[in-house]
C-alpha cells in the first residue's frame, strides 16, 4: 500500500444525451485538481465515468428502436470523445454496464444484507421519471394548472406508483451521520454546504427504497431476481467498484480523497453513501466536494436538466483550451458563477492574447533576437520575490482547492511581468551598445516568469503550457518544488506557433 496515491472521482454522468458545458466544468474542474496534485509530486488517481442504468435509458433506446445496451455504448463513445478533446487527463473510465461493477454492486447488497440494513416492504408514492425516485408531496410543487410536478422535472407528470420494494434501514445511521459531521468538518467542502446537509440528518432520515421490481434494465438485486438494484446502490458503488473492489487491492486506492460532485446531489453523497458504507463496514471518502452551477442568464444548468449548450461550438471558438481557462477562470469553484459568451471573448483578448500570450512572445523573441536564442545567465534582479510570493500564493489558494484563485494569482504574475517590460523597455537597451550586455538580467528575469506560468498554469490549460515551455527548452511540467532552483541559462530559446492568437488571427492563420 503506497499510502499516498491521491484518489479522486468525478460524479458518473447520466448515459441519456449529449455532452454538455455543465458536464464539461466539472470535468475540467476536476482534472485541474488532480494535475495540480500531480505538479505537487503526488501520484494521483483520476476516474470518471458513465451512469448507464434506469428506465430513462431504457425508454430512449426503445424509442430509437436499438437496445439500450447499444444505446449507452453510443453515448459513453461520445462523451469520452468530449473528455479526450478537452484534455481531461483521466486514468479510468468506468461504466456501470461492465462486469467490474455489477460485481462491486452485488457484493456490496451482499454485505448491507448481512448487517441486516434491508427488509421488504411496500412503497407507494409520487414517482418522478425524471430523477428516477420517488417524492414526498412535499417535495413536489403544483404548476398554473394546479398538477403536481418535479421541482427539477416540471415538463414531466409524476405517476402515483405502488410496489414492493427492499428498503434500506437508512433512519438506523442518523447518529453515526451526525457524528460524522461533528468529527470531520471538513468532510464536506466547500466550508458552509455541510450545515445543510447536517439540518437535514437533525430533521430525521426515512429509510429508503433501494430496488425496483419493474426495472429490468439494472443489475439484479443478489438472490431476488425479479428486482433490480435501484438507481443509488448502483451510481454510488461505481467510486469502489474503480478502485477494485471487491478484490483486496482495492485498499490501494480506497478510501478515496475527493468525490467531486454538483451540489444538486450532495444529499445523495453525504448521506446516503456514508450509511451504505458504514453498513458494508467499508471506510469512507476523506471528502466531498460540492461545486456550484453555471448560471445561463438566470437559467440554471446542472447536469441534469437545463439549457443545452452545443459544446463542441463553444470548444471551436477559441480552442478546448481556452475554453477550460475561461470555466476555471469566470466561475468559481466554490460556488455559481455567470456564463457570459461576451466576457468568454473579452477575457480570451485580454488575458491570454494580450496578457501571458504577449509577454510569452516578447520574451522568447527578445531571447532570439538579442541573444542568439540562447536564454542568459540569470543575475539578481526583482523577480526573484515576486515570483516566490505568487508561487506561495497560488499554492495556498490551490491546497483549498479555489481553481479560480490560483489562476488569478498566476495572471497577476503576467501583467506584473508585462508592466516590468514596459518600465524596462528592454528594446531601447538593446539598441545602446554600451548597455547592451546588461540586458542579461531582464531577459534571464522575463524567462524565468515565463517558465513559473508556464507551471502554474499548467492545471488549467497543459496542452498550451507544454507548448509554452517547449519554447524554453523545459520539460512538461516543470514539478512546483523544482520551479525554485530551476536554472535556464544555456537553455535555447524559440517562439513556437502563436499560443493564442487574436480572434483576426485565428480567421487568417497565415502571417
Ligand atoms: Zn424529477
Amino acid at each position: 500500500m503506497s499510502g499516498s496515491r491521491f484518489y479522486i472521482t468525478a460524479a458518473i454522468d447520466y448515459a441519456n444525451g449529449a455532452p454538455h458545458i455543465g458536464h464539461a466544468i466539472e470535468k475540467i474542474g476536476i482534472d485541474a485538481m488532480a494535475r495540480y496534485r500531480r505538479l505537487c509530486g503526488q501520484a494521483v488517481h483520476f476516474v470518471l465515468g458513465m451512469d448507464e442504468h434506469g428506465l430513462k435509458v431504457q425508454q430512449s433506446a426503445e424509442a430509437a428502436g436499438i437496445s439500450p445496451q447499444q444505446w449507452v455504448d453510443e453515448i459513453a463513445t461520445r462523451f469520452e470523445a468530449a473528455w479526450r478533446r478537452l484534455a481531461i487527463g483521466f486514468d479510468d473510465f468506468i461504466r456501470t454496464t461492465q462486469p467490474r461493477h455489477e460485481r462491486a454492486v452485488a457484493e456490496m447488497v451482499r454485505r448491507m444484507a448481512a448487517a441486516g440494513d434491508f427488509y421488504r416492504g411496500s412503497y407507494e408514492g409520487y414517482y418522478c421519471v425524471g430523477c428516477e425516485a420517488f417524492k414526498r408531496e412535499d417535495e413536489l410543487v403544483r404548476n398554473e394548472r394546479d398538477e403536481l410536478r418535479c421541482p427539477v422535472h416540471p415538463g414531466r407528470e409524476v405517476t402515483w406508483t405502488h410496489e414492493e420494494n427492499w428498503f434500506f434501514r437508512l433512519s438506523s445511521y442518523q447518529d453515526r451521520l451526525l457524528r460524522l459531521f461533528d468529527e470531520q468538518p471538513d468532510f464536506l467542502q466547500p466550508e458552509g454546504r455541510a450545515n445543510e446537509i447536517r439540518r437535514v440528518i437533525e430533521g430525521g432520515l426515512e429509510d429508503i427504497s433501494v430496488s425496483r421490481a419493474r426495472l429490468p434494465w439494472g443489475i439484479p438485486w443478489p438472490g431476488d431476481p425479479e428486482h433490480t438494484v435501484y438507481v443509488w446502490i448502483d451510481a454510488l458503488t461505481n467510486y469502489l467498484a474503480a478502485a477494485g473492489f471487491p478484490d483486496g487491492d482495492h485498499e490501494r486506492l480506497w478510501p478515496a480523497d475527493y468525490h467531486v460532485i454538483g451540489k444538486d446531489i450532495t444529499r445523495f453523497h453525504c448521506v446516503y453513501w456514508p450509511a451504505m458504507l458504514m453498513s458494508a463496514g467499508l471506510p469512507l471518502p476523506r471528502h466531498v466536494w460540492a461545486h456550484g452551477f453555471i448560471n445561463f442568464g438566470g437559467a440554471k444548468l446542472s447536469k441534469s436538466e437545463g439549457v443545452r449548450f452545443e459544446l463542441e461550438e463553444l470548444i471551436e471558438r477559441h480552442g478546448p483550451e481556452a475554453l477550460r481557462y475561461y470555466l476555471l477562470r469566470e466561475i468559481p469553484w466554490n460556488g455559481d458563477g455567470e456564463w457570459s459568451l461576451e466576457r468568454f471573448d473579452e477575457r480570451y483578448v485580454s488575458e491570454l492574447a494580450n496578457n501571458l500570450g504577449n509577454l510569452a512572445n516578447r520574451t522568447i523573441s527578445m531571447i532570439e533576437r538579442y541573444r542568439g536564442g540562447v536564454v542568459p545567465g540569470r543575475r539578481q534582479e526583482i523577480k526573484d520575490q515576486q515570483i516566490a510570493a505568487a508561487v506561495l500564493r497560488y499554492r495556498g489558494v490551490m491546497d483549498a482547492n479555489l481553481l479560480h484563485q490560483g489562476i488569478a494569482a498566476a495572471m497577476e504574475l503576467a501583467s506584473y511581468a508585462n508592466g516590468f517590460v514596459e518600465a524596462r523597455a528592454p528594446w531601447a537597451q538593446a539598441k545602446d551598445p554600451a548597455r547592451a550586455a546588461e540586458l542579461d538580467d531582464p531577459l534571464a528575469a522575463l524567462a524565468r516568469v515565463v517558465a513559473t506560468l508556464a507551471t502554474l498554469l499548467q492545471p488549467f490549460m497543459p496542452v498550451k503550457m507544454a507548448e509554452l515551455g517547449a519554447q524554453l527548452s523545459l520539460p512538461d511540467p516543470v514539478p512546483l518544488d523544482a520551479l525554485t532552483g530551476l536554472d535556464l541559462a544555456g537553455r535555447p530559446g524559440a517562439r513556437g506557433p502563436v499560443l493564442f492568437p487574436r480572434p483576426e488571427q485565428e480567421k487568417k492563420p497565415t502571417k
